[in-house]
């Protein structure tokens, strides 16, 4: 749409508008993730929640009260992956919804590696199709960003990167510099690897869902690179450097 229209519609809000300090500061309180980075950062973050707030719809589903602290801090936990990357990151969709807790989609349909459609009632902590809303459980939410490598938000909108190219297929569009050799190198050899170990039946760092495709790998390596970065650039430090160009960020710097 017009960008220049776009653009000074989001310049107008930061001026008018700001999320309360109360409330701010209780996100970050509740959020050892977002407590952790640099004032100037934190200031840079909580003008893209805002923007956030404005142009995203929220609905509240299952019976859920949400209350603006509660959208304050998912909009704050959303906009982490995209602090450097700016809010046009997420034009794609419109809406975020939110259970109280996880959620039961009935007759989901999935074809398998044969073709056969099956249908199944999953149980899901969070969800984002392409061009659809992103889903969330708020039990999830509040558990995420503690540190422990867990963040279902940091892994939905991860989610919403990815298919900014039109495929779900764990690699988003890269930036001017990146190479995507080097992203399928180290991608490619640390799922053959996570598979192979989960085949053998060891333990994994990584949560075995991350097996799953590599759309949820790159999901999950979202989480731990906010979540837990210096174990992941020990764990995985060609994919710590693949995803710190990405989202232009260096969080086990500042951990
Ligand atoms: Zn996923």
């Amino acid at each position: 749409m017009f960008a220049l229209l776009r653009n000074r519609r989001r310049r107008r809000v930061l001026t008018r508008a700001a999320i309360p300090d109360s409330l701010w500061n209780a996100t970050l309180a509740a959020t050892p993730v977002l407590a952790r980075l640099d004032s100037e950062s934190q200031q840079r973050l909580r003008d893209l929640a805002l923007l956030f707030l404005h142009e995203k719809r929220f609905e509240a589903a299952g019976g859920l009260h949400l209350e603006e602290s509660m959208r304050i801090r998912i909009a704050a936990l959303a906009c982490l992956p995209i602090l450097e990357l700016g809010i046009d990151s997420y034009d794609g969709f419109q809406s975020v919804i939110v259970y109280p807790d996880e959620f039961l989609v009935r007759d989901r349909e999935y074809v398998d590696d044969d073709g056969v459609v099956h249908s199944s009632d999953d149980v899901l902590s969070g969800e984002a199709w392409e061009q659809g809303p992103v889903i969330l459980a708020w039990k999830e939410v509040e558990a995420s960003g503690h540190g422990d490598g867990f963040n279902v938000v940091a892994h939905e909108f991860a989610h919403k990167l990815d298919l900014l190219d039109g495929t779900f297929d764990g690699m988003p569009p890269l930036h001017a510099g990146m190479r995507a050799k080097e992203w399928i190198a180290a991608f490619q050899a640390a799922y053959d690897d996570l598979r192979a170990r989960l085949e053998r039946g060891e333990e994994t760092w990584l949560d075995p869902y991350a097996s799953e495709e590599p759309a949820e790998f790159f999901a999950v390596c979202t989480e731990m690179f906010f979540d837990v970065p210096e174990e992941f650039r020990t764990e995985y430090p060609m994919l710590y450097a693949q995803l710190s160009a990405f989202y232009k960020q260096d969080p086990a710097r500042v951990a």
